[in-house]
């Protein structure tokens, strides 16, 4: 991954504009430069596009859509933003919170109306730190049926995508900073080179680099990465390297409920409706509801990493909603038991622990005593029988610091000049989780793709036009 000096010849292809990476950033960025009359074409290493945006659940925040307003949800984007900054404990930067904000509607609209995925509004359950009912998700909340859709939507639209071609090096003048062109390497060894005007990275975050997770969040570096393994660092390399800032190095999504080992994810909804987690002794070891994300870390400090999930019907009920969650029944991740007692055989723990633990919640939901981890269990029900449980771990979903940008998704210098020519959004950016594990707000990658897409490949149409 290097910078390369412009070569004293042209390019044998050129394209306006270019962008690395066919996920959730890359095509929303392309569709976009491509309506604002650009030509454009998309790089991407594997033979399919896929990322991370096809191993996500699908869930996008917005705030005053039209979904939100038929289903009678009023939702503004101060709102939207508060929230945002109140997750990252006003460690992210307000004005892109507000921005970002203001473009989510407009980008969860065009969506559904141009790009023609078929999202609806969840209004089952609020995930944590969100106020409103804003997640809009696709039918069985899978980032497979997202990624079916976009590529159809890049061929309609007369977008190609050059597949099995891993962008390895960019041309660049070292001085200004402009970007010339990229040589991209092909699995045979054979590379090529293409010309642009304008540069949108769309290669997502360092999540599938250990090394590079290591160094700026050791604290995940031993937990299972469940994000792209495509996924290296690239943005991040090329950016530092042409001179631009980078921010909120430790920020990042984890997960706090893979089943382990099946590898299937539980819908966080199931905790928030009253579930809870227990180590294998049988006792609670957090406040499981203050968010998916920094769960994963406390879930991984428990005995064998490991921890058991606790819920009931209902949850399951609104959980059958989720393929990921189907997918859990199948594989047998989900276990049930219609007593207490045949849980705890289960899960392998001592009877009279599990016992305690229900006991404990129902007296705090009751109000005869706090809960020993500050939650506040007033508002669920207390489980009722029967009863499902996960065996679940701690995972790494993708990492949210990275190339500082403005509102036209331009990569910005350390003194907040921007670069030439050159775009990011999606994973490569910095995001609005702030510098460390807390500040992700359930569904910040997403938004920031789609909507970072939108702003990029308008604002590159407009720079080679
Ligand atoms: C299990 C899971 C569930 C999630 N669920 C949600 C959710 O419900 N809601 C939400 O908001 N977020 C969710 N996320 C996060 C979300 O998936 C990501 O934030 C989002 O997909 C990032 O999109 P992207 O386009 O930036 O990256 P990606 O979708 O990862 O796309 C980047 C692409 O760049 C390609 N690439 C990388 N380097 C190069 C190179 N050098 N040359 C060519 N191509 C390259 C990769 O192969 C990849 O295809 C989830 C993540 C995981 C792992």
């Amino acid at each position: 991954m290097s910078i390369l000096a412009p070569p004293n010849r042209l390019f044998e292809t050129n394209v306006p504009v270019l962008v690395i990476g066919a996920g959730a950033c890359g095509i929303c960025a392309a569709l976009t430069a491509k309506e604002n009359g650009a030509e454009v074409l998309i790089v991407e290493r594997d033979e399919k596009p896929t990322g991370s945006s096809t191993l996500s659940t699908c869930l996008i925040p917005a705030a005053g859509t039209k979904l939100q307003k038929a289903a009678g949800v009023s939702d503004t984007p101060e709102k939207f933003a508060a929230d945002l900054i109140a997750k990252a404990k006003n460690k992210n930067d307000p004005r892109m919170a507000l921005w970002i904000a203001q473009n989510s509607a407009a980008t969860v609209d065009w969506l559904i109306d141009t790009v023609k995925l078929p999202l609806s509004l969840l209004t089952g359950f609020r995930y944590p730190g969100h106020s409103e009912y804003r997640m809009h998700g696709s039918p069985n909340r899978t980032g497979t049926e997202l990624m079916a859709v976009l590529p159809e939507a890049a061929a309609r639209a007369g977008i190609d995508i050059v597949t099995s071609a891993t962008v390895t090096d960019l041309y660049a003048d070292s001085k200004s900073g402009r970007v010339g062109g990229v040589r991209l390497t092909r699995p045979d060894g054979r590379t090529e080179d293409i010309g642009c005007q304008a540069l949108v990275l769309a290669c997502n975050g360092f999540g599938g680099n250990p090394e590079m997770v290591r160094q700026y969040i050791p604290e995940i570096a031993d937990a299972i990465y469940f994000g792209h393994v495509g996924n290296k660092g690239d943005a991040v390399k090329w950016g530092t390297a042409l001179g631009a800032a980078v921010a909120d190095m430790g920020g990042y999504q984890g997960h706090g409920a893979v089943t382990h080992p099946h590898g299937t994810l539980i819908m966080w909804g199931v905790l928030t409706e009253g579930g809870f987690q227990v180590n294998i002794q049988g006792k609670r070891f957090s406040n499981e509801v203050r968010g998916y994300s920094e769960q994963a870390v406390e879930v991984i400090a428990q005995p064998e990493r490991v921890a058991w999930e606790i819920w009931d019907e209902a949850a399951h009920k609104i959980a059958t909603d989720f393929q990921d969650y189907r997918d859990g029944l199948e594989v047998g991740s989900i276990k049930r038991a219609t007593t207490i007692e045949e849980l705890a055989r289960v899960i392998g723990c001592p009877t009279n622990e599990l016992t305690k633990t229900f006991a404990d919640i129902v007296a705090a939901h009751e109000g005869r005593q706090a809960d020993a981890w500050g939650r506040d269990f007033a508002n669920v029900e207390p489980l009722e029988p029967p009863y499902y449980a996960a065996r679940v771990t701690g995972a790494l979903f993708h990492t949210q610091g990275g190339l500082v940008v403005n509102e036209e998704a331009r990569v910005l210098r350390g003194d907040g000049t921007a670069l030439p020519n050159l775009f990011a959004g999606g994973g490569a950016a910095r995001g609005l989780s702030g510098p460390s594990r807390w500040g992700y707000l359930s569904g910040n990658g997403l938004l920031t793709a789609t909507v970072l897409g939108r702003l990029a490949g308008r604002a590159a149409a407009r720079m080679v036009r």
